[in-house]
């Protein structure tokens, strides 16, 4: 017993040096040795070619997309392969940083560990000027009460993009023109 506490503590001690590293800890509690660890798992994660593209555009605060040559739909995100027709997709577009807000949904509750920001929020599906198909984002700056289907919003982008989706921080409605 006394052994396998000593290697316990070893070894928690040699998890707590390493830090952010893989720990592991035993205890005796009642006759039962408990054993008690925290795994750190790195892992490599290739975007591909399509998302590296796309997350690279975003680095430069542009929403690029793919244009089918057969259908034209423009896919944003893009893909590689049309939904409509399967065509390979190799015709990149910048598209616009506004566009219409097709749906939502309002998040009530806060889980920390899954969701990007503080509830309550919203997530959207918008789809941009010039693209055929939405992008899911969060909705910020908004009054979530006042949020409709059809409303125009604009890409807020964060101040040092570093090449992934969340380069968009949120999109905000925006007024039409004539609401002046
Ligand atoms: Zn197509």
């Amino acid at each position: 017993m006394a052994g396998a506490s000593q290697t316990g503590q070893q070894l928690a001690k040699e998890g707590s040096r390493m830090e952010n590293e893989t720990t592991f800890e035993i205890q005796e509690k009642d006759g039962l040795l408990v054993h008690q660890g925290v795994i750190r798992v790195p892992y490599t994660w290739a975007a591909g070619e399509v998302a590296s593209r796309f997350y690279a555009g975003l680095r430069e605060k542009k929403v690029l997309g793919l244009r089918c040559p057969a259908c034209k739909v423009v896919l944003v995100p893009p893909k590689k392969v049309c939904h409509r027709c399967f065509s390979d997709l190799t015709d990149w577009v910048e598209v616009g940083d506004e566009g219409v807000l097709q749906t939502f949904t309002v998040v009530h509750y806060s889980e920390p560990d899954l969701h990007p920001v503080e509830a309550p929020f919203a997530y959207g599906i918008i789809k941009l000027d010039g693209a055929d198909t939405g992008m899911t984002h969060l909705i910020g700056e908004a009054d979530i009460k006042g949020l409709k289907a059809g409303m125009r919003l604009k890409a807020v982008f964060r101040h040092q993009p570093q090449g992934n989706y969340l380069d968009i921080a949120y999109f905000k409605p925006i007024e039409e023109a004539n609401h002046g």
